[in-house]
């Protein structure tokens, strides 16, 4: 058992479709704390540190434009293997392979558009909570 924080973040897509209340409901009813929340829109700098290990990637200019082009909802949740759970709520990347019940899969149609974002590690969730979270430490 270990207590973990994670960065979660629903995405342009997510808001612009009015989600936000769905999202955090399944997050409020797995039992994660919300330890911090706030409605963005991220600066290009800061989308492409956060995607800095998709730099090289084919659709990184793509996904750049995508989430900085509308508000998104970041947020601290703090849980039991939070990290790991939090990505297991999401789904898979490509929401052609979501599971049913995830968010994924139960929201979105396209990789490209796919509702929310995890952490996908813990050092990843320390270098994110550190981008979007400076303050929380
Ligand atoms: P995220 O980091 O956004 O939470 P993820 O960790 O499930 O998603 P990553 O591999 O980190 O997936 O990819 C980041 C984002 O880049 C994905 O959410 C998706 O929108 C986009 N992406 C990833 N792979 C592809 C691909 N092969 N083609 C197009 N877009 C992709
Ligand atoms: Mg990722």
């Amino acid at each position: 058992m270990s207590t973990e924080r994670t960065f979660a973040m629903i995405k342009p897509d997510g808001v612009r479709r009015r989600l936000v209340g769905e999202v955090v409901s399944r997050i409020e009813a797995k039992g994660y704390d919300i330890v911090a929340m706030k409605q963005m829109t991220i600066p290009r700098e800061l989308a492409e540190r956060h995607y800095g290990e998709h730099a090289d990637k084919p659709f990184f200019a793509n996904l750049v434009d995508f989430i900085t082009g509308g508000p998104v909802v970041a947020m601290v949740l703090e849980g039991e293997n939070a990290i790991a759970g939090w990505r297991t709520m999401m789904g898979a990347t490509n929401p052609a392979d979501a599971a049913p019940g995830t968010i994924r899969g139960d929201f979105a149609t396209s990789i490209d558009e796919n509702v929310a974002h995890g952490s996908d590690a813990p050092d990843t969730a320390e270098r994110e909570l550190g981008l979007f979270f400076p303050e929380s430490g």
